[in-house]
């Protein structure tokens, strides 16, 4: 099937959402990317590719790093990364502190804040140079050395990580945080603040598509059954208190995160990336959720 026709038209036709959303502004160096922005990129496992837009603009990919580092932690932990983090969807925005309490510290899962920074603290645990090895992770399976992170981003988050330091205080309150909290936030914040374009992304997601193994050079990431139980936590959890209109809409595995991107895969065939940076009252972009309903309704096609 020729993609690039269907998101030629769908870009086309959604520009006209542009300035229904609004770009993040509570980490200050968001809101100073330009809001008017709109990339596509798809890649099929047979070796295709298309794009419309700005698909070669780097953008702040922000908790679809959720993903990667779940990933590695589940190669090293494999399940008992599931005594310190649970798999519900939280029915809460991505930043609540609210279930924390009574659910004494652990998260509901690994893709809300609290979840993240739990993957976060035990993905330090595990190496020595977490920030180097995150770097390393995320180069390696998109197949490209050039990724880095955005200094200027990840600095602005940190100063105001109050939220997410709360976050965390709270979980070692509880005994679920195994490392320094600001130390935590410190390389979450900079995990968020990871610069990739909506063609290296695309080619991140390509792994999980194939279940578990890099197509590029073959390199097992993952288990098929741990690849699945990725998908199904982003299909159940991957938008937040969105996730199940996300799944109602899209029908597909996918993440989010405040810079504006949504990254996707159809299991077997492709991976999909869209980056629009206004986003909606849940933080997802909003013009990233439309393409991606109106992506897998015109070709047919969706994990259902
Ligand atoms: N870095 C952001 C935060 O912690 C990530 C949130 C997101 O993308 N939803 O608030």
């Amino acid at each position: 099937m020729d993609y690039g026709i269907v998101i030629e038209k769908i870009h086309q036709e959604l520009k006209a959402y542009w300035g229904k959303g609004k770009v993040a502004d509570y980490i200050p160096a968001l809101a100073e990317v330009e809001p008017k922005r709109y990339g596509i990129a798809i890649e099929t496992l047979d070796g295709h590719s298309f794009q419309v837009g700005d698909a070669d603009i780097r953008f702040s990919i922000q908790s679809i790093s959720k993903v990667f580092a779940l990933a590695m932690v589940t190669r090293h932990l494999g399940d008992r990364i599931w005594k310190f983090v649970g798999r519900e969807p939280s029915g809460n925005p991505f930043n609540s502190l609210v279930q924390l309490e009574y659910e004494h510290g652990i998260p509901r899962n690994p893709f809300i804040n609290a979840g993240a920074l739990v993957v976060t603290d035990r993905l330090m645990s595990l190496y020595e140079q977490p920030k180097d090895a995150i770097l390393q992770f995320v180069r390696g399976i998109c197949g490209n050395d050039d990724i880095y992170y955005d200094k200027h981003i990840a600095r602005s988050e940190r100063e105001h990580a109050d939220r997410n330091m709360a976050l965390g205080y709270l979980m070692k309150s509880f005994g679920n945080m195994e490392n320094d909290v600001e130390d935590v936030v410190d390389v979450y914040c900079h995990q968020c603040a990871i610069a990739m374009n909506c063609k290296e992304l695309t080619r991140a997601f390509l792994f999980l598509a194939n279940h578990g193994v890099n197509p590029f050079n073959q390199e097992k990431i993952l288990t098929v059954s741990q690849s699945k139980r990725l998908g199904a936590l982003m299909l159940t959890c991957g938008f937040y208190d969105e996730s199940g209109d996300f799944a109602f809409r899209a029908g597909l595995p996918g993440k989010s995160g405040v810079g504006g991107g949504v990254a996707a895969y159809i299991p077997g065939n492709l991976a999909i990336t869209v980056w629009s940076p206004e986003l909606n009252r849940h933080g997802n972009s909003l013009i990233g959720m439309e393409t991606l309903e109106r992506f897998t309704t015109d070709i047919n096609n969706s994990i259902f």
